[in-house]
C-alpha cells in the first residue's frame, strides 16, 4: 500500500516539475524585502505558470489548511509580501504573458507577474500610454501594483491603480477562478466585485491577471524644477499652475533640500540644477496634445510666480534628457535616504489643503523624540500624500535609532488622524501596520474588513495575519 502523498508533494504536483523550488539559494532573495525590514522562511517556494496551476494548488492549500503568501516583484514596502510565518510562498514570475493589446479600445490584458516596466513598454509600442509610474517599476509586477492598489508620481491626473482596472481573474481561496476580464469600462451588473481584491494585499486571492485602461500618449510633456521657500507656497504654485495650464499637470512632487543633498551625494549623474540652495522644491510635469503649447504655457506661468515671489527659482527642461535628470532627482530619493543610513518612513495622507499645518505641527513633534533627526518628507504633494521621513542624526546604521520607529509612527499616525488622514496612503496595511490599524479605523470598519475576509478566505490561509486585524479578546 502506498501512503498518502505529503501536502508539498501535492502541490509540486499541481504546478509541474518547473514549477516550485525547495533551493535555499533560489529561495533567499524572496525571504527578505528592500528595506531588510522583514525576514521571512518558507519550505516551498511555488512558481505556477497558469492560472489552473495557481487554482489547482489553492484548491490543496484550503483543502489542507496550507497557509500561503503571495509575491510579485517583492517591492512591497510593508512586508505583505514576506512568508513571516513558515508560509509556503507562491511567486507569480512566471505568469508573464501579455494576453491582448486592444488598440482602439484602448485596453490591455496581462497576466499578474508582468512587471510594470514592460506593461509601460507595450502601451508604448502602440502609441499608447499606461500611466501608472513608480520608482520600483523594473522589478514591480502588475499583480503587486493592483493588490496594494499602488499610487505613484502620476495619480494627481490618472487616479490610483484602481483607477486604471477594468477587468480581474482571480483564484479564491478555496480553487475557484473568478473570471472577470470584462474591458468595460462602464458595468453596473451588480456588486464591481473586482474593487474588493484592488488594494487587498494577497488576503482575498490571489490575482493572476487584469485588463488594463491604457490612455492616449501625450505628444508634449513638459517637466520643470521649482524652488521655493515653503510648502504653503508649494501648495499656492500648485492651484496657481492647475489654473494657467487648464489642469494639464501630470506629477506634482514635493522635496526639501535634504532630500536634493543626498541624492547628489549618494547617486552618481545627478546634480542640483539650479544656481542656489533652496528649502523646499517640486518638480512639476505637465502633459498634453502636440499643439497645446504646454511649454509656452507652463513657462509663462512660472515667469508669473517668479515675478510674484512665490518661487525663487525655476528650471524647464529643454529636452528629453535634461526631463530624465530632473525625475532622477525625485526617483532617488529612497535610494539616496537608504545609501545615507538609518531612517524612519511613514506613508501618509492628508487633506491636500492641511500639507503645510501638518508639516508644521508634526515635523517638531517628531523632532522632539529623535532629537538631532534630519527630516526628509517629500512626495506627492498634489495628492496629499507625503513619505514623511527621517534620517538618523549621522550617516550610517543606527540600530537605536531605528528601535524608537514604533514609537515615532504612533506620534505621527494619531496626528494624521487628527488631520483627517490616512496612516497608509499607497503603500498598505501587511505586516507593518496591522497591529496599529485598530487604533485609527472604526469597530464597524474593521468588522466589514473582517466579514469579507471570512467570506472569501474563511480558513484564513491567504496571507494570514496580514492588513486584517484580528479581533482582540480582552
Ligand atoms: P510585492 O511586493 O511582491 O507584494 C506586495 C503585496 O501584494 C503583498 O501583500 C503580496 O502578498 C501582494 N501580491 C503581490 N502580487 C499579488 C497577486 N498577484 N495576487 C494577490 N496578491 C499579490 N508604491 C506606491 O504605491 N507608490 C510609489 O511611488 C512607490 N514607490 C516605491 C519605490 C521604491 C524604490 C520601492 C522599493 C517601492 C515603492 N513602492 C511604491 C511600493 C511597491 O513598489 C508597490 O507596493 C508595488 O505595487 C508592489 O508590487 P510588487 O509586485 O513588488 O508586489
Ligand atoms: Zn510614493
Amino acid at each position: 500500500m502506498t501512503s498518502p502523498k505529503s501536502v508539498d508533494d501535492r502541490l509540486k504536483d499541481a504546478v509541474g516539475p518547473k514549477g516550485f523550488s525547495q533551493d535555499p539559494a533560489e529561495i533567499a532573495p524572496h525571504l527578505e524585502e528592500w528595506r531588510g525590514k522583514y525576514k521571512g522562511h518558507t519550505r516551498l517556494l511555488l512558481k505556477p505558470a497558469t492560472t489552473a496551476e495557481v487554482s489547482a494548488a489553492l484548491r490543496i492549500c484550503q483543502e489542507t489548511g496550507t497557509r500561503l503568501v503571495t509575491q510579485g516583484g517583492n517591492t512591497g514596502l510593508v512586508g505583505g509580501q514576506i512568508p513571516l510565518g513558515g508560509e509556503v510562498l507562491l511567486s507569480t514570475h512566471r505568469l508573464n504573458r501579455i494576453r491582448h493589446l486592444d488598440e482602439s479600445g484602448m485596453t490591455l490584458a496581462v497576466e499578474a507577474g508582468v512587471t510594470l516596466a514592460a506593461v509601460q513598454q507595450r502601451a508604448a509600442d502602440h502609441g499608447l500610454l499606461f500611466p501608472l509610474s513608480l520608482a520600483s517599476e523594473g522589478s514591480a509586477t502588475l499583480g503587486g501594483n493592483i493588490a496594494t492598489n499602488a499610487g505613484g508620481t502620476h495619480v494627481l491626473r490618472y487616479g490610483m491603480t484602481r483607477a486604471l482596472v477594468l477587468g480581474l481573474e482571480v483564484v479564491l481561496a478555496s480553487g475557484v477562478v473568478l473570471e472577470m476580464m470584462r474591458a468595460l469600462p462602464k458595468d453596473n451588473s451588480g456588486y464591481d466585485l473586482k474593487q474588493l481584491f484592488i488594494g487587498s494585499e494577497g488576503t482575498l486571492g490571489v490575482i493572476t491577471a487584469a485588463t488594463l485602461r491604457l490612455f492616449p500618449r501625450p505628444d508634449a510633456v513638459v517637466t520643470a524644477l521649482a524652488a521655493v521657500p515653503s510648502p504653503a507656497a508649494a501648495l499656492k504654485l500648485l492651484g496657481a499652475l492647475q489654473a494657467h495650464t487648464g489642469g494639464m499637470l501630470s506629477a506634482f512632487e514635493l522635496m526639501p533640500r535634504l532630500a536634493m543633498e543626498l541624492i547628489t551625494r549618494h547617486v552618481e549623474g545627478t546634480r542640483d540644477p539650479l544656481s542656489a540652495p533652496s528649502p523646499w522644491y517640486v518638480l512639476i510635469e505637465a502633459s498634453g496634445g502636440r499643439d497645446s503649447n504646454l511649454a509656452a504655457s507652463l513657462e509663462s506661468g512660472l515667469a508669473d510666480v517668479v515675478a510674484g515671489g512665490l518661487v525663487s527659482d525655476a528650471v524647464v527642461a529643454s529636452s528629453a534628457a535634461q526631463a530624465a535628470g530632473l525625475w532622477k532627482l525625485r526617483e532617488n530619493i529612497s535610494e539616496a535616504q537608504k545609501r545615507e543610513g538609518a531612517s524612519i518612513k511613514h506613508d501618509i495622507s492628508v487633506p491636500v489643503a492641511a500639507i503645510p499645518d501638518f508639516l508644521a505641527k508634526a515635523t517638531p513633534a517628531v523632532l522632539a523624540l529623535l532629537p538631532g533627526a534630519r527630516p526628509v518628507s517629500f512626495g506627492h504633494l498634489g495628492d496629499g500624500n507625503l513619505h514623511f521621513n527621517f534620517n538618523s542624526p549621522a550617516a550610517g546604521d543606527d540600530p537605536s535609532f531605528l528601535a524608537q520607529w514604533d514609537e515615532v509612527q504612533q506620534v505621527v499616525h494619531d496626528m494624521v488622524k487628527e488631520f483627517g488622514g490616512s496612516i497608509s496612503a499607497e503603500h498598505g496595511i501587511g505586516a507593518m501596520k496591522v497591529a496599529s490599524l485598530p487604533r485609527y479605523k472604526s469597530h464597524e470598519e474593521l468588522d466589514a474588513m473582517r466579514a469579507i475576509k471570512h467570506a472569501f478566505d474563511p480558513k484564513n490561509i491567504l496571507n494570514p495575519g496580514k492588513t486584517v486585524p484580528p479581533v482582540l479578546r480582552l
